[in-house]
């Protein structure tokens, strides 16, 4: 099969095996060339194959030497189907570490289920007996609970509809749009979805079955963001999930696992790329954060939260315990360049106010296109196998 990108709304349906395997191999390249601390062993990644769970994964696996379970919600190609990126992206992380001479399995299920966290654990207390550090990294847009219930969440505001600039993808035009309030019902239904209570689940489960080491920790991530993304993200729907996510982890920590959620940096990945107005905001800020020079993506980002903000020393974090790897992004010279662009962004200007063309890099590298090197003319059999599934 010749693979090419076929793109529907924010989300591409073909990935492209040689492609992520060379996405990945960059990450990994990345991640040892720099300097490393002392770190955890045996790690969990909950959401392991894209975004922040991958770059956790590749961090803790070539930072450590940690040996990595990751827990994935993938699927393989079929018929003239390609797999997902991130069956490919598992695939070749999987390939690497045994090459490397590391240990890497991966679970293929729904991590909210209790028949995958039970696989999961089993497999912990036959290859490792315990794990010493937990990554959440679940962004879905929905979850089933253990009666049946199937919970949607929602990207909209709370109490106001709120009015600010966004970009169309697909047309590269900027205009206004309107986010409407969620009702009480969809707020809860996000929280159900996105909040702490499925991390909690996991933390007592593993706990239970004492598959946890008692000085593991564990870490899930949260956004804030600057003020007009606001009603839309932090103050929003979502937001109110991460309020819960982030009283998941003073709970965990009160029950004698240390839990800390990392504030990271907005970024293009599969789930950020379907809000309202953040694409267009993350398209000014890469532009105004590559010219200063501190422009990060997610393995840059996790190689800080590992080696120089939770593991080197005691934990850097702000006054309510959070890691911030917002830092560079919140940056006041920067956020007021963000600003002043957003002030006067329009369809015409697109090209000198924003990181457009850098938006859709990023946005095509998350399916294996438009990486140097790779042969997209090459005749491909899509169907890989994940050498821990085969
Ligand atoms: P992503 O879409 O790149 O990755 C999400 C991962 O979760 C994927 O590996 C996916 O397969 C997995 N997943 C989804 N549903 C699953 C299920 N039911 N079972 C098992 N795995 C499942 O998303 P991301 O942007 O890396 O987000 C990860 C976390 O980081 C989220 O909590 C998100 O809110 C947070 N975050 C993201 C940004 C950003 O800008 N992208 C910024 C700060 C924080």
């Amino acid at each position: 099969m010749i693979i090419q990108p076929k793109v529907r709304g924010f989300i591409c349906t073909t990935a492209h095996p040689a492609g992520c395997q060379a996405v990945v191999r960059q990450q990994i390249d990345y991640i040892k060339a720099q300097p490393h601390t002392d770190g955890p062993k045996k790690v969990l990644v909950i959401g392991a194959s894209m975004g922040y769970g991958l770059a956790s994964r590749i961090t803790a696996a070539y930072s450590f030497g940690a040996a990595t379970i990751g827990v994935i919600f993938d699927k393989p190609a079929g018929g003239v189907r390609t797999a997902s990126s991130g069956w490919y992206n598992t695939a070749a992380f999987e390939g690497f570490a045994q090459a490397d001479g590391l240990y890497a399995r991966t679970i293929n299920g729904d991590a909210y289920s209790q028949a995958v966290k039970e696989q999961t654990i089993d497999l912990i207390k036959k290859d490792l007996g315990k794990v010493d550090m937990v990554v959440y990294s679940l962004a879905s847009p929905r979850r089933t609970t253990a009666d049946g219930t199937t919970y949607s969440s929602v990207l909209k505001t709370v109490g106001q509809p709120y009015t600010n600039k966004t970009i169309d993808l697909k047309n590269r035009v900027v205009s206004d749009i309107t986010v409407q309030p969620a009702t009480e019902e969809e707020i809860a239904a996000t929280v159900k979805v996105m909040g702490g209570e499925d991390w909690k689940d996991w933390i007592s489960a593993l706990k239970a079955a004492d598959a946890l080491e008692d000085s593991a920790v564990t870490v899930a991530y949260s956004y804030i963001g600057p003020d007009i993304t606001h009603p839309m993200y932090a103050d929003g729907s979502i937001g109110k999930a991460k309020d819960d996510l982030f009283a998941a982890s003073r709970q965990i920590t009160a029950e004698g696992t240390q839990a800390y959620i990392s504030v990271n940096k907005a970024l293009v990945t599969q789930s950020s790329a379907a809000i309202p107005i953040v694409p267009l905001y993350i398209s000014i800020l890469y532009k105004v954060m590559k010219a200063h020079g501190t422009h990060e993506g997610c393995i840059e980002q996790m190689y800080r939260l590992m080696n120089q903000k939770l593991f080197n020393g005691a934990a850097v974090t702000d006054e309510e315990n959070r890691i911030r790897l917002d830092d560079l992004e919140m940056q006041p010279e920067i956020q007021s360049e963000v600003q002043e662009l957003w002030s006067t962004i329009a369809t015409e200007n697109l090209g000198t106010h924003a990181d457009i063309d850098g938006y859709f890099e990023d946005f095509y590298r998350l399916f294996g296109f438009g990486i140097d090197g790779v042969d997209y003319t090459a005749d491909l059999d899509p169907a890989v196998a994940i050498p821990s599934l085969a």
